[in-house]
């Protein structure tokens, strides 16, 4: 346990499994105090048993406007500031363009992209009092497209547009845009895609490999909220050493 991040507040979507959970610990574990978010709340609960410093569980659905600034609000509230938006609320439901589920393709946008946007739009007049920081999680998915992965990259690509705007945007205001964008990382991110066929494709792939452990991303986080105020990391891409 360090303090290095103490007394910053931070708040993380998405905290429920995979890379949000790893990272809300590790920004705990670094000093922060982290508020949670994400719809399954009873993880989250067991998150704030887990992490050695003071967890905020919020019940969030990031494709709600609304519920993303209840999130803030109470975030803000409790704590008086927020310094640290890890924007990593996601889902991969990929598979070919023909026939695709038209629902599939909404959730991914409204959660990938508009919850992102709506997210910064939410806390963006609190990082910019507290001259924070904003930590985009976007993908090797957001730089290069491939078959199979169109709408999935799709959003990527537009958080990761979005991310530079805003940086130009904010940078001189002391806030800092930081995009991170990991190759496979061993999560349940696979797991909601509904086409049997694609998702045994990727797990196989996943499986080729000695894939990134979330606690690898939540590394490069805490690495790029924890550099002096004037170091502004904009852009970390870390992909297994097997990923070609
Ligand atoms: P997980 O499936 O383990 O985690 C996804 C998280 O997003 C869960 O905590 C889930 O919480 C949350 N979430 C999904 N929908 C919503 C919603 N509507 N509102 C709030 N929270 C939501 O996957 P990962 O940890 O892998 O994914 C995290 C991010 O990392 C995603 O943005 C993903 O695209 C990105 N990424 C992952 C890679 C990988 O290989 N795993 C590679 C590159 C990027 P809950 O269901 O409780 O709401």
């Amino acid at each position: 346990m360090s303090s290095v991040l103490d007394p910053k507040i931070a708040l993380v979507t998405g905290a429920s499994s995979g890379i949000g959970r790893a990272t809300a610990l590790a920004l705990s574990k670094a000093g922060a105090t982290v508020a949670v978010g994400g719809r399954r709340t009873d993880r989250l609960e067991a998150l704030a048993q887990e992490a050695p410093g003071e967890i905020l569980v919020l019940d969030m659905d990031v494709s709600d406007p609304e519920s993303v600034r209840k999130a803030v609000d109470r975030t803000v509230e409790r704590f008086g500031t927020l310094d640290i938006v890890v924007n990593n609320a996601g889902v991969m439901l990929t598979g070919p363009v023909l026939d695709a589920d038209l629902a599939e393709w909404t959730r991914m946008v409204e959660t990938n992209l508009l919850g992102s946007l709506y997210t910064v739009h939410a806390a963006l007049p609190h990082l910019l009092r507290s001259r924070g920081a904003v930590v985009q999680i976007s993908s090797t998915s957001g730089r290069i497209s491939s078959a199979g992965a169109a709408v999935y990259s799709a959003t990527k690509f537009g958080v990761t547009a979005f991310a530079e705007a805003l940086r130009q945007e904010v940078t001189e205001q002391g806030v800092r845009v930081v995009l991170v964008e990991p190759g496979f990382v061993s999560t349940e991110l696979a797991d909601h895609i509904a086409d049997p066929n694609h998702r045994a494709a990727v797990k196989a792939m996943a499986e080729s490999m000695r894939t990134l452990q979330p606690e690898d991303i939540a590394a490069a986080v805490v690495y790029a909220v924890t550099q002096p105020d004037h170091v502004a990391v904009n852009e970390i891409l870390v992909r297994p050493t097997d990923q070609s």
